[in-house]
């Protein structure tokens, strides 16, 4: 893959250059932090093609990030790029629970974003049926959830939240489904989500974690039994190594630090130490079912990281609280904003039905809660319940800036 990379990739070759690095001086996975890191901004640069290690007439299928922080990154692959997708995929499904001869009621969205086409082609590949529903049009999410009977479903965790609580909303028995797994991914969500959207639609949940520039979902995967220990890593394709965000150095396994990957078997567009910008630790779990490395769930995108008044925030640290509070659901929202140089965080979140939205003890209860665990103060407003607009399908913001900066 580095002979690959450093003749038809022509960016990497002027970075070995640089660097005074040949391909065959890296003699091992360690032997690769001698090399500089790829960012999102060196894909843009090159964009749309540039970083194709392959021509055009060996690619088989491109597809573009969802653009979620700026313009989109695209990718290529080949026929052998897209067997290991299919690969990953299938392997994180089995890990979710999915079967052979079971039904997947897929409903990420299908077209550029990697989701969609990412689950269908490994779920094809391990033997379900696949219902490409895609993403959106909840009525009709809900009928099929009802009349195919899919024992299996993967969407966002904001979508299953959607869905979960629309189906209380409408009277729907959801014990009654077939719906077993819900395998869910493409945001950051906590143990507050999985309980909610657990009990919301009688399933198991587990995490799948992926990105466009490393594959697309399937980079790693939760086990349904060992579900809160990590996500393992389908670390034979995916090198994953754990680095300081402010110096880069490689930190020792179990310490928090920005995700890096480095594709190990991709042909059409292989990545070097890729800075994914997640923030995650990474270790071995000697009780586990399988040996591969795991993941734990990811606090955030470090460039979604807020700073108010010098704390660090992820709005996943919020979500951990509202799960300790018995009176909330996990649909939320913070609003920041800025008076005078102030910047101050809003929380809006909803109160379990039958709960009083204006009850002061728990609006107190839920601040000092957020104070003594994050170190903010933050205002707070309980909202009745379905009164924080939810996901539609994909991925959910839950961060609305209102600070001109
Ligand atoms: P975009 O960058 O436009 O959102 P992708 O759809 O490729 O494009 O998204 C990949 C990103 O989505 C990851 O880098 C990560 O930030 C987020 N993501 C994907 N899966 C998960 C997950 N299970 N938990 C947390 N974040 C996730």
């Amino acid at each position: 893959m580095l002979h690959r990379i450093y003749n038809q990739v022509p960016f990497y070759k002027t970075i070995f250059d640089k660097n005074s690095i040949h391909p065959q001086d890296i003699k091992s996975v360690e032997d690769l932090s001698k090399l500089p890191f790829t960012k999102k901004s060196d894909l843009r640069d090159y964009y749309p093609f540039g970083m194709f290690a392959e021509p055009m007439n060996s690619i088989r299928r491109i597809h573009a990030s969802s653009g979620t922080t700026g313009k989109p990154t695209v990718v290529g692959y080949t026929k052998n790029d897209l067997d290991i997708f299919d690969e990953v995929v299938a392997r994180s499904l089995v890990c979710g629970g999915a079967k052979p001869g079971m039904k997947l009621h897929n409903a990420y969205g299908y077209g550029l974003f990697t989701g969609g086409l990412g689950m269908h082609g490994g779920a094809t590949k391990l033997g379900m049926a696949v219902i490409p529903v895609s993403g959106g049009m909840t009525d009709r999410q809900l009928t099929i959830l009802q009349d195919f009977e899919p024992e299996v479903i993967c969407c966002t965790p904001s979508y299953a939240q959607t869905l979960a609580t629309e189906c209380k909303k409408r009277g729907i028995d959801t014990e009654a489904l077939n719906i077993k797994y819900a395998i869910l991914g493409a945001e950051p969500w906590t143990e507050a989500i999985r309980t909610q959207v657990e009990q919301g639609l009688h399933v198991t949940a587990t995490n799948i974690y992926g990105l466009s520039e490393i594959i697309g979902p399937g980079v790693s995967q939760e086990d349904f039994e060992e579900r809160g220990t990590g996500s393992y890593v389908w670390e034979d394709h995916f090198y994953p190594e754990i680095v300081d965000r402010d110096t880069g150095e490689v930190l020792p396994y179990g310490e928090e630090g920005v995700l890096v990957f480095t594709t190990l078997t991709k042909e059409a567009f292989p990545l070097l130490r890729y800075w994914t910008n997640d923030i995650c630790s990474i270790n071995y779990d000697k009780n586990a079912k399988r040996t591969h490395i795991k993941m734990s769930s990811i606090k955030g995108r470090a460039d979604d990281m807020l700073i108010i008044r010098g704390v660090n925030l992820f709005y996943t640290q919020v979500e951990e609280v509202i799960q300790e509070m018995d009176f909330l659901v996990p649909n939320y929202q913070l609003v920041v904003s800025r008076v005078g140089t102030m910047d101050k965080v809003k929380v809006r979140v909803e109160v379990k039905s039958g709960v009083d939205p204006l009850n002061e003890d728990f609006k107190n209860q839920l601040l000092s809660k957020i104070k003594n665990t994050i170190g903010l103060s933050m205002e707070i407003q309980l909202e009745a319940p379905e009164s924080i607009p939810g996901s539609e399908g994909g991925k959910l913001k839950r961060v609305i800036d209102q600070r001109v900066l």
